[in-house]
């Protein structure tokens, strides 16, 4: 795999470099990441067989690193989980999903909360890795990935309450590293890692950092609960390359202090998971006169991303919406209409993505895989073709415009959710009889999700506190950013004339 081999590379030839450093003082050199990551892809190698996944559950620690690592070079797909973002009942759901005949090998630098009975594990915990990496060992080079072989299953929110695993394989990331050097000039540079690593936005700075000889710098959990923890971390990053979703920029952006003064070297923001709001995009030119501007676009099923454009001052300034970019080498954009058939430039249809890092599909799960994924060739070459559900348009030049979704898909903050996933969930609870969450829309952008809800049983407290009981009830299942912010109760949920719920007049209290 080229990825790994570009990082053997500068351990062997600059072993000293910081390949990692963290906000919490952590730190890793490219010689201490790959004879950990060598250590423990010979103990991953001992206990799972190619192929077999391995759970690296934790947060922004380098040993998490060190193990995804580990597991290209032990053959086996890896599956990001972070501490902070999947809560327990997540975790047994994902375990169950990927968990084979053997005991399911857990990579925990994290308290790992178990998995409740969902499988059997195998777990290395925070002293165990250590242990593992201080013992040492050397990876079977003929294990390592390459080709078809999966990297990573990087789960995302579906739509019927369980999480569905993205099967990306080592070609899709090696063609993804490719791009993302050329987008990002390619020469060592210090790269901002703040999403978590279960979102797959992270892999922009995982593959163009440490592909690139640069360092990772990764903001810890704890940095970023506080704007003061926030602003110190980031002015002793010496950061040169953002890669953030606009609402965590705009967060930054909140605070006068955010601008060049607090991170001089500064030099390209990278832009992805969710719609760039121009005016986020003007602050930034106007706050970070060095640094140029790029918006991409793509979801975890091709791979991070596979559109760019640089934004100038001319395009944010504009009254119309940003584009997402022109499609990168490799991958084509189709738009198609309902029937399946391709659009003309200029008509609003389905984006199609083809190309060499459309992931193989969803990981066991062959029905969904079939209703979104298929082939066909490009420049010759076979190429699989990925149906987004994302609404969008091309321009004359090839340009995308990304218009919505076609679902009932959401972005709050960058994080993917289905709500018929949180719907599911709500609607298991005995004392919900009906549920519908739609999204509350402010200034073009999710805000935060209303949960409508119709009672089994007349409320036995005020709705205010019932609604409270409801979301404790969810915070153990769903991640903590796809707990509604409110919960209406309703004698009924509106429906439309052909027996549908009215979502459209739910979203319209929904303010
Ligand atoms: P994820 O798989 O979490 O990366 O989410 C992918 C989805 O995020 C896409 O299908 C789009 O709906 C949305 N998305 C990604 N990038 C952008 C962008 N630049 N502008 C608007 N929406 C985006």
């Amino acid at each position: 795999m080229k990825y790994l081999e570009s990082i053997e590379y500068t351990a062997r030839t600059l072993p000293q470099t910081p390949a990692l450093r963290t906000s919490a003082g952590d730190r890793m050199t490219y010689l201490e990441l790959w004879l950990a990551s060598e250590a423990l892809a010979s103990r991953i190698a001992g206990i799972a067989a190619p192929g077999q996944p391995v759970m690296v559950y934790g947060n922004k620690h380098p040993l998490m690193v060190a193990c995804f690592l580990a597991c290209m070079k032990a053959g086996c797909p890896y599956v990001p989980v972070d501490r902070f973002s999947v809560p327990p009942e997540r975790v047994a759901s994902i375990a169950a999903q990927i968990a084979g005949n053997a005991p399911l090998p857990v990579l925990a630098s994290e308290p790992f909360p178990g998995v409740e009975g969902a499988c059997a594990v195998e777990l290395f915990d925070g002293d165990e890795l250590f242990r593992i990496v201080s013992e040492g060992g050397f990876s079977d080079r003929s294990r390592w990935i390459s080709g078809e072989d999966l990297a990573y299953i990087l789960f995302t929110s579906g739509s019927t309450g369980a999480p569905k695993g993205v099967e990306v394989t080592a070609d899709c990331f090696d063609n993804f590293c490719a791009w993302d050097l050329e987008l990002s000039g390619g020469s060592p540079a210090v790269w901002l890692d703040q999403a978590p690593f279960s979102f797959d936005l992270s892999v922009f700075e995982l593959a163009g950092a440490l592909a690139s000889g640069g360092t990772l710098f990764s903001l810890v959990h704890d940095s970023q609960q506080s704007a003061s923890a926030l602003l110190a971390a980031l002015a002793s990053s010496g950061i040169e390359v953002w890669v953030s979703t606009p609402a965590f920029a705009s967060l930054c952006l909140a605070n006068p202090e955010f601008g060049q003064g607090l991170m001089a070297d500064l030099r390209l923001s990278i832009f992805c998971g969710e719609t760039l709001p121009n005016a986020t995009a003007a602050r930034l030119l106007e706050r970070f006169p060095s640094a140029r501007v790029l918006n991409t676009y793509g979801p975890t099923e091709s791979t991070v991303a596979v559109t760019s454009v640089e934004v100038t001052d001319e395009m944010a300034g504009a009254s119309d919406p940003l584009p997402v970019g022109s499609a990168r080498p490799g991958t084509r954009i189709r738009i198609v209409d309902a029937s399946g058939a391709e659009c003309a430039p200029g008509s609003l249809g389905e984006v199609v993505i083809e190309g060499d890092t459309v992931a193989r599909g969803y990981y066991r799960r062959p029905d969904l895989t079939e209703r979104s994924f298929g082939a066909c060739e490009l420049a010759g070459a076979p190429v699989r073709t990925y149906r987004t559900g994302d609404e969008g348009w091309l321009d004359g030049a090839g340009m995308l415009h990304y218009r919505g979704r076609l679902d009932l898909q959401v972005k709050l903050n960058g994080f993917r959710i289905e709500l018929g996933d949180i719907e599911e969930h709500l609607r298991r609870l005995p004392e919900v009889a009906a549920a519908a969450v739609v999204p509350a829309v402010r200034e073009g952008r999710v805000s935060h999700l209303v949960a409508h809800v119709v009672p089994a049983a007349p409320l036995s407290t005020t709705p205010f506190r019932a609604g409270l009981a409801l979301k404790e009830r969810l915070r153990g299942a769903l991640p903590h950013y796809m707990i509604p912010k409110k919960v209406a109760f309703l004698d009924a949920l509106p429906m439309t004339g052909n027996g549908k719920v009215d979502r459209r007049a739910l979203a319209e209290t929904a303010r």
